[in-house]
């Protein structure tokens, strides 16, 4: 009888887990649905929000800053995060003041990738992608980032512009 009650209480307790585990995916799941739906309706409605965002600032034009002041904050954010991941020195020369470091896309598709998904959500797709596959990428100072470029043919109109002046 005693042994009995264990098992009964394991059985149910198994139970219980089963359907939490379910619910917390289920949930997970919604959340992921509602959230790509909010996407596509902001993508579908991108204009109206705008014209919206304005006449709001026309308004209030103390609200515009404070877009702008979050903007720069949430994109400082992400870059420190990144930052973060791959230590916040350039690889190369070890240069470690922030605000001249880049995040470099080691194969150099960095401009083609920014191209083909535009440049409004840039940092957020970055971000992204290098949660994805951090081995793409790595942190070089923006004159070691030049020197790259301009090694590996990288920016070609550059090249053939300072070809042409020397
Ligand atoms: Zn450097």
């Amino acid at each position: 009888m005693g042994s009995n009650f264990f098992i009964l209480e394991e059985e149910k307790k198994k139970r219980r887990e089963y359907h939490k585990n379910w619910r917390d995916k289920r949930t997970l799941e919604q959340k992921r649905r509602r959230k790509e739906r909010q996407k596509n309706y902001h993508k579908e409605h991108i204009e109206e929000f705008r014209a919206r965002r304005i006449e709001r600032y026309k308004r209030d034009p103390g609200k515009q800053k404070k877009r702008w002041e979050y903007l720069r904050g949430r994109s400082i954010k992400k870059r420190s995060f990144i930052l973060g991941l791959f230590g916040d020195r350039c690889v190369r020369c070890g240069f470690k003041d922030w605000r001249a470091l880049q995040i470099d896309h080691i194969k150099g598709r960095g401009g083609e990738e920014k191209r083909l998904k535009g440049h409004s959500d840039r940092r957020g797709f970055l971000l992204e992608d290098v949660k994805k596959s951090p081995e793409k990428y790595q942190i070089l100072c923006a004159n070691c980032n030049w020197i790259k470029r301009y090694e590996n043919n990288e920016c070609i109109k550059r090249k053939e512009h300072l070809d042409a002046i020397a």
